[in-house]
């Protein structure tokens, strides 16, 4: 596994997708031009977090042998659930193709044919081919010298692969590089704006940003909590009828903005 990691801070700090704010060690937000420091509020996430982890216990994210496995079921999970996903792995594995090796030598044709379980599955077999051409072209096919990459740099690498999105790059640097980026998926939208912290349409660099600056460099927390606020999703806030009232969060209903 790559031990590349950024410094406590860094990654939040200076993110040039948050090119006008920084945090202070008083934790407040300058906000650059506009001449003047200023407290924003923030969610309790210690709190959400410890809530949660009662309730939920270690979730064990990401599913996957090797960091190679573990990016092949970032980019199939796009717009699909995971127990499709698990199907499409093991007609991967069946055929031997989980590997950097397999991905590149299979015909793209009978690679969509074994990705079809999980939806969309001919984008998907060419977001496959995309990202290992480009580990191979960039890194010469090493995941453990990709993740030496510092992580906004990297970051911004797999953003130009074709079909990898914010979400899906940070879940690869999260997940498989053990990088400290949070990972901000519809799940994630749903609970902060129902809680009245981001509006409706808050924009992805935002709430990455609202999380990551409560825990600089924090890579466990990252990859628990995100995977809680996942399995809360399941469970309690669904898309309609949210269960409120069986869920760990329910109590901080009324603390939002
Ligand atoms: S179900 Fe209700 S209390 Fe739970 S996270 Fe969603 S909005 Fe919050």
């Amino acid at each position: 596994m790559p031990k590349s990691r950024e410094k406590a801070g860094f990654a939040a700090q200076r993110d040039p997708s948050t090119p006008d704010r920084i945090t202070t060690s008083a934790g407040l937000v300058t906000i650059r031009g506009a001449g003047r420091t200023q407290p924003e509020p923030q969610p309790p996430l210690d709190q959400y977090f410890n809530s949660l982890f009662t309730a939920l216990g270690p979730q064990h994210w990401w599913p996957g042998d090797t960091p190679f496995e573990v990016i092949v079921g970032t980019i199939l999970t796009q717009n699909t659930s995971w127990t499709n996903v698990e199907l499409a792995l093991v007609n991967l594995r069946g055929e031997d193709l989980l590997t950097l090796d397999g991905i590149e030598r299979v015909n793209q044709r009978h690679l969509a044919n074994l990705l079809r379980p999980a939806g969309y599955f001919r984008q998907k077999a060419r977001k496959l081919k995309a990202f290992v051409k480009f580990l191979r072209a960039e890194y010469a096919g090493s995941l453990r010298r990709m993740f030496k990459t510092p992580t906004l740099e990297l970051r911004e690498k797999l953003l130009g692969v074709w079909g990898v999105g914010p979400e899906t790059a940070d879940s690869i640097l999260l997940y498989a590089g053990e990088q400290p980026v949070f990972v901000v998926d519809a799940y994630t939208k749903r609970l902060f704006s129902r809680h009245g912290w981001t509006g409706e349409k808050a924009k992805y660099e935002d709430i990455r940003w609202m999380v990551e600056r409560q825990f600089p460099g924090n890579v466990r927390r990252f990859n628990e909590l995100h995977a809680l606020i996942v399995n809360a999703g399941k469970n309690w806030c669904r898309p309609k009828d949210p269960k409120c009232g069986e869920c760990p969060l329910g109590r901080y209903l009324e603390e939002g903005r």
